[in-house]
């Protein structure tokens, strides 16, 4: 089988059809695909011998579109469908009403919150979308970040989808996406500055939340041993939180510093895929200091050390 083809099927075909086999899995078509080659062509043969006819005029749909399940033969019979409309118009005033919500903006630990995953992870689309994507292993993110958008009135959706790697055109993983809209929340992000930001952060409890966001979103939790002639050397603990921002990483910084944390910062740099860039890490390693943060923070995740079990010999 050439590269690029699965069962004489092109690989760019079967990404577009989007089918799922019985698993759910997205058939992908590439050699990455998890599932075999016989629910593979079972599912390419179902969706080949699909026999469509058009809801409007009744024409048998071929070709790729009676693979992709189009129910018509065109877009001059899709506009011809009274239901179809009704379905457009519905769903165009849903998104205006999404649109309008208008959540609370007075600051809280929701808001803190919320915040510091949107200056990590998170993002807000110019259409208004505010969104988390996180990997399938941090459902307790996901999780966490949904209900602090509900409890500062917004109103989110979370779905499990198979998203597309920036770098690898074959590559993606399945990640949790969580999606809120609301524009008025939108213009006020775009008008929050850092100063402004650090204002708002007044006291213990909304930093505390603050942090917890973004370190969930760019932090990491690390313990490991060095093995020297004398044996393993005792367990060191590190917290780290990295950032491309400058600005961001000296907020963050002084944050963590007036809950009294000692912690250091310094730059990392690097080249990657051609690019090159700097890393500015805030780091606390002090064993104490780093089991003391995680019980203020309390993050979903990153609450225990990612690479125990490979560095260390028992605890
Ligand atoms: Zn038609």
């Amino acid at each position: 089988m050439a590269e690029g083809e699965t069962m004489g099927v092109k690989t760019g075909y079967l990404t577009m059809l989007k089918l799922r086999d019985e698993k759910g899995r997205f058939v992908k078509g590439h050699p990455g695909y998890g599932g075999s080659l016989d629910s593979l062509a079972r599912i390419l043969n179902e969706a080949q011998s699909r026999k469509i006819r058009c809801v409007t005029c009744g024409k048998l749909i071929t070709g790729s579109k009676a693979y992709r399940g189009r129910k018509y033969c065109s877009i001059k019979c899709r506009d011809a469908d009274p239901e179809y409309i009704r379905k457009r118009n519905e769903s165009a005033n849903a998104t205006a009403k999404k649109l309008a919500i208008k959540p609370n903006l007075v600051m809280d630990v929701d808001l803190a919150y919320v915040l510091g995953v949107l200056f990590g992870d998170g993002s807000v689309s110019k259409q208004a979308h505010i969104r988390l994507e996180c990997h399938e292993s941090s459902e307790n993110f996901a999780d966490s970040f949904f209900k602090a958008l509900q409890n500062i009135g917004l109103n989110p959706s979370k779905k499990l989808r198979f998203i597309k790697s920036n770098w690898n055109k074959n590559g993606g993983s399945m990640m949790w996406s969580v999606v809120a809209t609301s524009k008025r929340f939108e213009e006020w992000f775009r008008e929050l500055s850092y100063d402004k930001l650090e204002n708002m952060l007044s006291t213990n409890e909304l930093m505390s939340a603050f942090i917890r966001g973004f370190y969930e979103s760019e932090g990491s939790y690390t313990m490991y041993c060095r093995k020297n002639k004398a044996g393993w050397s005792t367990p060191q603990y590190k917290i780290c939180i990295r950032n491309t921002d400058l600005q961001l990483t000296h907020l963050v910084y002084s944050l963590i510093s007036k809950l009294g944390f000692h912690p250091t910062l310094y730059e990392e740099h690097g080249k990657k895929r051609g690019y090159s860039y700097i890393l500015y890490t805030i780091q606390l390693r002090r064993k104490q200091e780093v089991i003391k943060f995680l019980e203020y923070i309390k993050p979903s995740i990153k609450n225990k050390p990612s690479n125990r079990d490979k560095y260390v010999g028992g605890e």
